[in-house]
């Protein structure tokens, strides 16, 4: 049975929408000391992401990593777990929920239930002069989850084996030592360094165009835990025309790691796990 049009349906779309989760109480992140800190701090490690790969890099508590589009535009699918316990891995969706569909500067990305607290908080964007643009797009987007072979298999029925989840497990496999097939279900929803996104006005479809990024552009984050990241250098190269292909022009990324100087953050702690009791009424 189908209920009939209510005649105040124009009321109804009329009502405004209330934001679902208001950060005002949310702990802020002190970015004038972690920007204290990144002035003295001397560069430990550097990696390089081939294009159509993915590497991994470890992050101490404390330090900072760099993602820069080291030749010319690419798009960056980033996974990241606790260093130790891979159980504790970053939750796109619910950093989509605090911070909106894009991060930059200021927004911190969180880690999956039940530890649910900031992993890294960027602290430098270059691309943030970018915005949202006419289209509804902005940068660095948390809603596109990666591009992967199970879905080009899907929609095209060929398969391809250097989207971000095949090169995450791989690169993932290859750093834990653990069987491809371990490590695949480990492999989570990314964020999408560089990537200009946005929903469909009328279809609410997502959308990419191509990213605004030069080479030098770069993000970059502070490690508020022990980390491990893994990066795929995206297949899409610039994600302006298609991805899960070997068409598209692919740079490679780099990673670089800073390690501050002793004393220089000074006060500040390692964010404790989330302080539900996990009792969940029973
Ligand atoms: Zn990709």
């Amino acid at each position: 049975m189908t209920l009939p049009l209510p005649p105040d349906a124009d009321t109804r779309r009329a009502v405004a929408p209330v934001i679902c989760y208001p950060v005002d109480s949310l702990p802020r992140p002190d970015l004038a000391l972690y920007a204290a800190a990144r002035a003295q701090a001397t560069r430990t490690a550097a990696t390089r992401v081939p294009a159509r790969e993915a590497r991994a890099f470890r992050v101490a508590a404390g330090q900072f990593f760099r993602i820069t589009c080291a030749e010319g535009p690419q798009v960056g699918d980033l996974n990241l777990f606790h260093a130790t316990d891979l159980s504790e891995r970053f939750f796109s969706g619910k950093t989509r929920a605090l911070h909106g569909t894009h991060v930059s500067t200021g927004d911190r990305l969180w880690s999956g239930f039940p530890h649910l607290r900031p992993m890294a908080t960027i602290t430098t964007d270059t691309l943030a002069w970018y915005g949202r643009d006419g289209f509804g797009c902005a940068v660095h987007d948390v809603i596109g989850t990666r591009c992967d072979p199970y879905t080009h298999h899907l929609l095209s029925g060929q398969d391809y084996h250097h989207c971000c989840h095949s090169n995450l497990t791989r690169a993932l496999a290859a750093e834990t030592g653990m069987a491809p097939a371990q490590a695949e279900p480990l492999v989570h929803d990314v964020l999408n360094v560089f990537m200009c996104t946005g929903f469909t006005a009328d279809t609410g479809q997502y959308f990419m165009k191509a990213t605004p990024a030069r080479a030098g552009d770069h993000i970059e984050f502070f490690a508020e835990i022990d980390l491990l990241g893994v990066l795929s250098a995206c297949p899409g190269g610039d994600c302006g025309a298609e991805h899960s292909s070997d068409r598209a022009i692919c740079h490679p990324l780099q990673v670089e790691v800073f390690a501050p100087a002793p004393g220089a953050l000074a006060g500040w702690h390692p964010p404790s796990p989330n302080g539900y009791d996990r009792t969940h009424g029973l």
